[in-house]
């Protein structure tokens, strides 16, 4: 079996091969990080997660890098850095922001057992590559020095612009909101910043060869790709939004570099929408993974609810759907640990009719991450008249494919003399309104594996699990 995925460019699915070696390369845009990821953005990352643990359950091998934006990408009326911006509605500096964001963005994927990407470059610590390949455009005659003293490239160079997104040049007109904004010193109205000039700037500011400045927000991705997968990217993920400018961008910096196609495949997953709309801060509606900790729901819920949704579709979820996930869950891994599975941690299930089964749900994630439909073999295989312990084989072998945490054993265990003396400490720091207190103690506690809801009643605590 082979993994076909959707590819933008081409518009039609192709099979996710390695161009250069036997291991398939994957590139993921990350996140800004000046806020907490939405869990918009955790559909988004889990979409490379899901190609992985495919691929490597047809036994390929993988190399996938993840970039963190911590500079040059700018707020949406392109007037400020959103890292600054942040810094300063934080009263903090934007490095600050940016290492803390940076750490919790981890904390997040954990929580949705997302497999961490072999390299996470920062843009901020990549400067040095980045110039080295604005350099390389300007010398090749891609891009220039504007009259403001900001390098440009040149979108007239690059005569297939358009070819991921159909914006194609024709079809641009001046004035588009694209990039920054157009005050006459670029050369052609579609031309965007590879570098922005900035001498009036005091932080996250490089001095180049181009004066002081930061760079785009595009070129980061050129550069970092090309470095960290020697060259040439087979597959290329990130949300439906990034299609354009930043991947029509992406692919014009990198392809001359390479004098080809730098990327083999472009994969995009469609938008998470929440109760019914696009989630966003003026509509209230944002949603963290801290959100569900706080309701005593099980970070995996929104996962199963993922994958019941096919990536190419925007979705739309809600508190109801997140909560009956959290108990399909729950039921699940008791019926994995219910009874004594023949084959454990293994796909390759020994047993006829569960490799079947496991064969099946494969073939559907080959399928273009057809996910629903893997899902519902599975909903069918545990309502079906399959003996309990192959059906706990069953969810031991395909573990690794949904990753869900189904084999995860049910804590009963007692809390310890120190848990309890915590747990104390805490009811009396908030009696005491002593918030701080209370929310270190928390932390602690979180660390210990209890996590605490917070309630008309008072404060409850439970194992994580
Ligand atoms: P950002 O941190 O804003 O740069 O976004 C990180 C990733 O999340 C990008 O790949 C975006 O395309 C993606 N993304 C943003 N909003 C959503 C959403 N509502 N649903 C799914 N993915 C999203
Ligand atoms: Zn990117």
């Amino acid at each position: 079996m082979e993994l076909s995925l959707y590819d933008t460019q081409s518009r039609s699915e192709k099979i996710v091969t390695s161009k250069n070696s036997e291991v398939i390369t994957i590139y993921c845009c990350g996140p800004t990080v000046y806020r907490d990821a939405h869990i918009g953005n955790l559909r988004t990352f889990l979409l490379t997660d899901l190609v992985v643990r495919a691929l490597h359950v047809l036994g390929k091998k993988t190399l996938v890098v993840q970039n963190i934006t911590d500079v040059g990408h700018m707020t949406d009326d392109f007037e400020e850095d959103k890292l600054l911006a942040q810094g300063k509605s934080e009263s903090r500096s934007a490095r600050d922001v940016a290492r803390d964001y940076e750490g919790r963005f981890h904390r997040d994927l954990a929580h949705l057992n997302i497999s961490p990407a072999d390299h996470y470059p920062r843009a901020s610590e990549s400067i040095d590559l980045m110039f080295a390949h604005i350099q390389r455009l300007i010398d090749l005659g891609h891009a220039y020095v504007g009259a403001d003293n900001t390098v440009y490239f040149s979108a007239k160079s690059f005569p297939t612009y358009g070819a991921i997104s159909g914006n194609t040049l024709e079809k641009l007109k001046p004035g588009h909101r694209y990039d920054y904004v157009d005050d006459g010193a670029k050369q052609f109205h579609a031309d965007w910043a590879l570098w922005k000039s900035s001498p009036n700037r005091n932080e996250m500011v490089w001095n180049s060869p181009w004066g002081t400045g930061f760079p785009g927000w595009h070129i980061e991705c050129s550069a970092m790709s090309l470095k960290f997968l020697e060259g040439h990217v087979d597959l290329h993920i990130g949300g439906i939004d990034l299609r354009f400018p930043h991947h029509e961008n992406e692919r014009a910096q990198s392809n001359p570099i390479v004098n080809g196609e730098a990327v083999s495949q472009w994969l995009h997953g469609e938008h998470l929408l929440f109760e019914g709309r696009k989630m966003s801060k003026s509509a209230g509606n944002v949603v963290l993974v801290s959100h569900l900790l706080d309701k005593g729901l099980d970070p995996l819920a929104l996962r199963f609810c993922f994958l019941e949704n096919r990536y190419r579709s925007q979705m739309d979820l809600s508190w109801e759907s997140i909560t009956a996930a959290h108990q399909t869950l729950a039921k699940w891994r008791l019926l994995a640990a219910s009874t004594q599975p023949t084959a454990r941690d293994s796909i390759q299930a020994v047993n006829q009719e569960v490799r079947e089964i496991v064969n099946e749900i494969v073939s559907a994630f080959c399928d273009d991450l057809d996910t629903p439909r893997a899902m519902q073999i599975l909903r069918s295989a545990v309502k079906s008249s399959l003996a309990d312990n192959l059906k706990s084989s069953l969810l031991h072998a395909i573990e690794p494919l949904f990753g869900l945490a189904l084999t995860r054993a049910i804590d009963v265990k007692e809390p310890s003399s120190e848990i309890l003396q915590l747990l104390e400490e805490r009811r009396a720091a908030r009696a005491a309104k002593d918030f701080n207190l209370s929310d270190a103690l928390r932390k602690r506690l979180d660390e210990l594996g209890i996590t605490i809801h917070d309630g008309p009643e008072g404060q409850r605590w439970e194992w994580k699990i």
